[in-house]
């Protein structure tokens, strides 16, 4: 039998534990996660709204519920305290790390901390319930907000920030977080991309639902979009329905006052500016008050120049979404140029060869594209590389049963029991507050519901 730690359970680390079992009867997997819940971004980056994209959940269940597939939470790996890459690679023939994209790109423009500046993540993981993120008062007082970049993420946050609690209250959002975002001030949201609607990176059926938003009017301003002499013709469909969309709301009539979402295109970041003291929540008024940007122009490679002509749109929240970064795990190599682990066909690279019995799948395998669905290929690589290693990798003297081992080195991992007990606590939350399943938020009532039996 064939050992194999997958470590991370979002859809890469599910998906390569599923190609394992299914192409080799003599493989078991533990798939292992530093939180006592399973589906990674799947739980905590997809938006609760998109209810369709989190029933994907049902199949990766799937998968951990698979009689030679075992989930084992609450198990660090790496960091301080954390379990050593070393010692994992005693406790099993082979590891496969998916341990996705864990950080956030920065923006390298002054200002980028000033209060009230956040990465989307941070607020996605707030929204998310992941027991990491903190109540930031990311809304107080907060009139207007600029999203940048123009990506799925800023879609998402975007749309969070103007739904109404019709829309919220029916799905897991945890409850601080809808009462917060369902009795907030917000009036504008000003989503802005450095280069044109033919670069920009979000799908279409994402773009539309910002359309189809109850209230709330989208703008989009023709002067911008003509900035790009581009006919749609000429580009790869994905790009054409995009710019046919934003060109639709562009001519359309503009709704009388009311909440709405402005679409910018060829401002780049250049500073985020501080309110006037005083004039914010906090003495002093020393958060962020405006995002300054520099028109850009195109150039003739799908690029962008400044022209030195700026404009301030003010802003109290600034929501950075400009991509994810992956991270380095002590004792794997990293090249910190792509955030990935350098590999050949999800064979880790050590010393410029590829070392047998460590693998990666994922984000931190090809960096932080694509969507769910791309990790199914990537994670069938990874699973035939090791699987072609396999006669090699099982001659390793591995201990029976890891998890004696984990105990006996201090830990003790939430077994897939634990989790359905969260699941139950969830539900029981969802039935007190009138509402379906809700998310529990923080890392004691969920260690404390996954040791309830
Ligand atoms: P992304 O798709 O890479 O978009 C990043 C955006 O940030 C781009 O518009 C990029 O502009 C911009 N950007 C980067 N650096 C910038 C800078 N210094 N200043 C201004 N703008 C900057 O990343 P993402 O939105 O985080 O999404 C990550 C992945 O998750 C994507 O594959 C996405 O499709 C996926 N996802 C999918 C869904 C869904 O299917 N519903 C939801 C969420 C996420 P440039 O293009 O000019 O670099």
């Amino acid at each position: 039998m064939l050992r194999v730690a997958v470590i991370g359970s979002g859809p890469s680390g599910c998906y390569t534990a599923q190609s394992l079992v299914q192409s080799d009867p003599g493989v078991r997997v533990d798939v292992l996660d530093r939180l006592p819940c399973p589906y990674g971004l799947v739980r905590y980056g997809v938006a609760p709204d998109h209810e369709k994209i989190k029933s994907l959940q049902v199949s990766l269940r799937g998968v951990l519920e698979h009689e030679r597939v075992r989930f084992l939470g609450g198990v660090r790996v790496g960091g301080p305290g954390g379990l050593p890459v070393e010692r994992l690679r005693e406790l099993y023939h082979a590891v496969v790390y998916c341990v996705g994209a864990a950080t956030d790109r920065r923006l390298g423009v002054p200002g980028e901390d000033l209060p009230g500046s956040w990465s989307a993540t941070e607020f996605v993981s707030w929204y998310s319930a992941h027991p990491d993120a903190a109540d930031s008062g990311f809304l107080r007082g907060v009139r207007s907000a600029v999203v940048i970049g123009v990506g799925n993420v800023a879609v998402d946050v975007t749309r969070m920030l103007v739904r109404g609690a019709a829309e919220l209250r029916p799905t897991d959002i945890p409850q601080a977080a809808l009462d917060t975002l369902t009795a907030s001030g917000i009036d504008e949201v000003h989503m802005v991309g450095r280069r044109g609607p033919a670069q920009a990176r979000f799908t279409t059926k994402e773009l539309r639902e910002l359309g189809a938003l109850p209230g709330i009017d989208v703008r989009v301003d023709p002067g911008e979009l003509a900035l790009d002499p581009v006919d749609p013709a000429t580009l790869p469909p994905a790009q054409r329905r995009n710019v046919e969309v934003l060109r639709g709301w562009a001519a359309a009539p503009q709704a009388p006052a009311g909440r709405r979402i402005d679409l910018r295109f060829f401002l780049r970041p250049v500073a985020l500016l501080p309110e006037a003291p005083g004039t914010g929540p906090e003495p002093g008024g020393e958060r962020v008050g405006a995002v300054r940007f520099e028109r850009t122009v195109p150039d003739e490679h799908g690029g962008v120049t400044g022209t030195g002509r700026f404009e301030d749109v003010p802003a109290q929240l600034v929501l950075r979404s400009v991509g994810y970064r992956g991270v380095a795990l002590d004792g794997l190599p990293f090249d910190a140029s792509t955030g990935t682990v350098p590999h050949v066909a999800g064979r880790v690279v050590r010393d410029g060869v590829p070392s047998p019995g460590e693998y990666v799948a994922g984000w931190i395998k090809r960096g932080p594209t694509g969507v769910i669905g791309t990790n199914r290929p990537c994670a069938k690589e990874t699973a035939l590389s090791l699987l072609a290693d396999a006669a090699t990798l099982a001659r390793a003297d591995v201990p029976a049963d890891p998890v004696a081992a984990l105990r006996a080195g201090g830990i003790d991992p939430v077994p897939w029991s634990g989790w359905l007990s969260i699941e139950r606590a969830e539900a029981a939350l969802g039935a007190d507050l009138g509402r379906s399943v809700v998310k529990l938020a923080d890392w004691d009532t969920l260690l404390g519901a996954a040791r309830t039996p």
